[in-house]
């Protein structure tokens, strides 16, 4: 490299979601940029993420449309055993071609790649890599996180989500530790693929920050497909040997065994080796960089976004957060800054769970009697048809006179589907009325929502 190819208006360090995300939006406003990323392009999202589970999930999603098939008349066997190294097949060609595209759209956009680690120095503008230093106008910290497990006796017994990409048969008999996104998904999927599932949940409820209600029913759907949940249950240690482990919970409960353990206990900042000290940057006590609303960090030429940052832990978030931030450096928007309020969410379970705006709990906390609830309890059209008997909730938390909805909360099949349109709506400020003047579209599911 000559000198001047070490001179950047902008070297982004982690070419994840929202690294990428910012990378090529610099880029299209013409700035020089450099993207360091010492592993596959894409980070947590396209390699072990949202991409491989949303792959297994519809896998599983196949499975179930068979099983419905198969009620409805169709000829389909009983046993309809899948091919899992197929899928894993089919799993690394759609990731591969992720990567490809990436590549494609770095080289076109001009960016320079450089496949190393990069760290802060205590010089503003100075990035060090394994082969030098690199300077830059601005710096974008985009270096995600990774999974946390718990400090108990035993813990290297058990994997994280990252194990659960690199298996390549399915557990016969699996224990999930944690009850948020991760795990709830975990255990969903690996149940629909055929393993024996046990979720061990510390509190009384699958995914404590989402509407009590909605997790309630998902939680009755688990039990009754056959996942065994634990709640209120302290996992204390693992013991044994690999592919024969017992989860002990306090008061010395074996529980198993068990071939796999896999916690989803949360995850971490990547900040390790990163030179935040040596740089002044300033983290908190979680040890994500301390952001403000513009991405800025405690450095003027520092900036952050995504798993590194205390922002939600979510792919549309860091790239939002990353394009909004380049709009505003390189493309001359000066108010250019992503909202985090009202953020759609889903959870990839069977069935799914999809949720924006408040829970009723907050809602009541925030607004007390104004909060007016509104449900529907429904059986969709095809498992009445192949002689269900679940039924799904939908939810409206409404405030005020004018009923403006402050939260929409799903969990059914195709809620994963329907609810982007909705926080669309809510954006803008939709009302119950709003609902109920909007023609239904029948016979659908998405229709309980403007009847409700
Ligand atoms: P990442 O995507 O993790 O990228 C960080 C990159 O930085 C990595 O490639 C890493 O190699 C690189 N890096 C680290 N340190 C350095 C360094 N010093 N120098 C250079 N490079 C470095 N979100 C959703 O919205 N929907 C989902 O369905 C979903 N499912 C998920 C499922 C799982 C199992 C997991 C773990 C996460 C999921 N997420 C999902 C969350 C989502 O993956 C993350 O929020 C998102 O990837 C964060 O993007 P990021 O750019 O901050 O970090
Ligand atoms: P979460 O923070 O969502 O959940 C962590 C879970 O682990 C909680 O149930 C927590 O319990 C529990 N927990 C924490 N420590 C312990 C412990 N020592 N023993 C037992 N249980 C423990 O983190 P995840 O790892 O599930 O996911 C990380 C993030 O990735 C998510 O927050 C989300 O932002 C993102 N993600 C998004 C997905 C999507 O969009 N569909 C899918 C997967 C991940 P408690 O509630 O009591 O604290």
């Amino acid at each position: 490299m000559t000198r001047h190819d070490r001179d950047f208006d902008l070297i982004v360090i982690g070419g994840g979601s929202g690294g990428l995300g910012g990378a090529f939006r610099a880029a299209s406003h013409g700035a020089k940029v450099a993207l360091l990323e010492p592993d596959a392009l894409g980070g947590t999202c396209v390699n072990a993420g949202c991409v491989p589970k949303k792959a297994m999930w519809l896998a599983a999603d196949a499975g179930e449309q068979l099983a419905a098939a198969r009620a409805l008349g169709f000829a389909v066997p009983d046993d309809t055993p899948l091919d899992w190294n197929v899928l894993l097949r089919h799993r690394a060609a759609y990731i591969d071609n992720i990567h490809a595209s990436y590549r494609r759209k770095l080289e076109a956009g001009g960016v320079t790649v450089i496949a190393q680690r990069g760290a802060l120095t205590a010089q503003p503008g100075e990035v060090r890599t394994d082969d030098g230093l690199l300077r830059a106008g601005r710096i974008l910290l985009a270096t995600g996180g990774h999974p946390i497990r718990p400090d108990i006796p035993g813990a290297e017994l058990g994997g994280v989500s990252d194990d659960f990409f690199a298996m390549t048969s399915p557990p016969k008999r699996v224990a999930i530790i944690g009850a948020g996104y991760i795990g709830v998904e975990l255990a969903s999927v690996l149940h629909a693929l055929g393993s024996h599932v046990e979720l061990f949940a510390r509190h009384g409820h699958l995914l404590q920050a989402f509407d009590d209600e909605v997790t309630g029913k998902l939680a009755e759907a688990f039990a009754e497909d056959g996942i065994t949940l634990h709640f209120d249950c302290k996992v204390a240690a693992l013991e044994g040997t690999p592919g024969d482990i017992r989860v002990m919970t306090l008061g010395d409960v074996a529980h198993g065994p068990f071939d796999h353990v896999l916690f989803a206990t949360g995850r971490g900042p990547n900040t390790a080796g990163l030179g935040l000290q040596e740089a002044g940057i300033a983290c908190n006590a979680r040890g994500q960089v301390v952001i403000d609303e513009w991405q800025a960090t405690s450095r003027s030429d520092v900036f952050a976004v995504g798993d590194v940052t205390p922002q939600p832990a979510l792919t549309p978030m860091a790239i939002a957060a990353a394009r909004r931030l380049m709009d505003r450096l390189y493309g001359g928007q000066a108010d250019a800054r992503v909202d985090v309020s009202q953020l759609p969410t889903v959870v990839f379970t069977h069935p799914p769970l999809a949720t924006v705006g408040l829970s009723e709990a907050d809602a009541r906390e925030a607004h007390g009697d104004a909060v007016k609830v509104y449900r529907a309890d429904f059986r969709p059209m095809l498992q009445s048809l192949s002689d269900g008997h679940r039924r799904f909730l939908y939810k409206l938390v409404c405030v005020g006179p004018e009923e403006k909805v402050v939260g929409l909360h799903m969990v059914g099949p195709g809620s994963d589907e329907i609810l982007q349109g909705f926080a669309v709506a809510m954006r803008m400020g939709m009302t119950r009325r709003d609902l109920h003047d909007t023609l239904a579209i029948h016979p659908t599911s998405a229709e309980e929502l403007v009847l409700i």
